[in-house]
């Protein structure tokens, strides 16, 4: 008992199980398809345009909201594929990362007591970033196995004390994503009501099959009440530059830089003078869903020839598979026997419901090069 304790603010929480999968993976030398981050490269020319920017001297603080530029060409970006006209000067903020973005905009509008609807299974920040400004997540699980929204239930749990909704589209950890009859659903649901929403739309880009990205900022009425969170890592494949933006209007944007200025001020320069002009080149988002379209296909027909049965995935880098036919195992145990004597991790998707809700499902990252998917499914065969 240390002689100072800390009342812990989130006494339910542990380490990340993305930190744990991927520790595992490192002590058993397993091929890591567990946490969500490329294995490949990302772009030289991008790598170089930071570094020219270092050398011109963009090294000092840029101002708190973002690089005005970079604020001004994602505006651009915005308006081309959601036909949305979003104010760079007082409707975008550049933050560390989408995880931030979310976190901030949740501090920015919880009092203690409100409630915040969450699906699950559910990116693990969520729950944690409500309950630590003293909200209360008010928890519906998506249908499996196609993990719909009962928009049913969601009408029955609203209260006059629902302050928001959480979305994510596409999808972590299932590849669900919306469809437009979701949004029709929720423009009636929320409809007259003070509800908020937060959309975390950090994979817009990578959907598949020619679906259309449901962005909530596509539509006035919901884009007026929301907060839409994007990242650059998962657009960019460089997940450790931490870099992401939020996008709400000039009001809710006004309030949220109130908590950003005082927590991170203002994010790295050197690479928001690069996104500008890199993120000028349409190509450089828009071919992203096709290149990761061809990374599932090509490791769904090598899972073909294994024992997992897998369920779809229309977006995000991340396809879920069941094992029901390899073994009754908890997920947890089933995803840590695996990395110890197969060499292969993965993500329990168990870890992403508060009750611990075990479907026997895993997530498998196929955002990584040929080879190690292959070689991934070389070992999964022979489970
Ligand atoms: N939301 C979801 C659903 C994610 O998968 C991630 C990726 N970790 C994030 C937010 C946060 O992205 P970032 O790494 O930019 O914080
Ligand atoms: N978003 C990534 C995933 O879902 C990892 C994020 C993290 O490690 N915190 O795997």
């Amino acid at each position: 008992m240390s002689q100072f304790p800390i009342h812990s603010k989130l006494p339910n929480v542990g380490t990340t199980i993305f930190t744990v999968m991927s520790a595992l993976a490192t002590e058993h030398h397993a091929v890591n398809l567990g946490q969500g981050f490329p294995d490949f490269p990302m772009s030289e020319e991008l790598v170089a345009l930071v570094n020219e920017s270092m050398k011109q001297g963009y090294n000092q603080y840029s101002p708190m909201p973002g690089w005005l530029p970079l604020r001004e060409a994602i505006a651009e970006k915005i308006a081309v594929l959601y036909n949305a006209m979003i104010d760079p000067d007082s409707e975008i903020t550049i933050t560390p990362g989408g995880t931030y973005a979310i976190y901030t905009a949740l501090t920015t509008v919880l009092q203690p007591g409100d409630e915040v609807i969450i699906f699950e299974p559910a990116y693990d920040s969520y729950i944690p970033n409500v309950e630590i400004n003293g909200a209360i997540p008010v928890l519906i699980d998506l249908k499996f196995p196609e993990y719909k929204i009962d928009w049913e239930e969601v009408k029955r749990k609203i209260t006059p004390r629902t302050r928001m909704i959480m979305l994510n589209t596409p999808h972590n950890p299932t590849g669900a994503v919306l469809r437009e009859d979701d949004i029709q659903e929720l423009r009636s649901i929320v409809n007259g009501t003070q509800i908020l929403i937060l959309s975390d739309e950090v994979y817009e880009h990578l959907i598949f099959d020619k679906i259309p990205h449901e962005s909530m900022l596509r539509y006035p009425d919901l884009r007026e009440r929301s907060f839409v969170c994007f990242s650059f890592g998962k657009v960019y494949h460089c997940t450790g530059w931490k870099l992401g933006y939020c996008v709400a209007p000039a009001g809710f944007t006004k309030e949220f830089r109130k908590v950003h200025q005082f927590n991170c001020f203002a994010c790295h320069t050197p690479s928001q003078v690069a996104l500008a002009s890199f993120l000028k080149n349409k190509d450089s988002y828009l071919l992203l869903g096709g290149e990761l379209q061809q990374k599932r296909d090509y490791f769904q027909e090598l899972m073909s020839h294994t024992r997992f049965t897998p369920l779809p995935s229309y977006g995000s880098y991340f396809q879920c598979y069941q094992y029901d036919r390899i073994s009754n195992e908890s997920d947890k145990d089933f995803s840590i026997r695996i990395t110890k004597d197969y060499g292969i991790a993965t993500i329990p998707v168990s870890a992403f419901y508060r009750s611990g809700k075990d479907d026997k499902v895993v997530r498998f990252c196929f955002a990584k090069k040929e080879s190690t998917l292959a070689q991934a499914a070389e070992r999964l065969s022979r489970i």
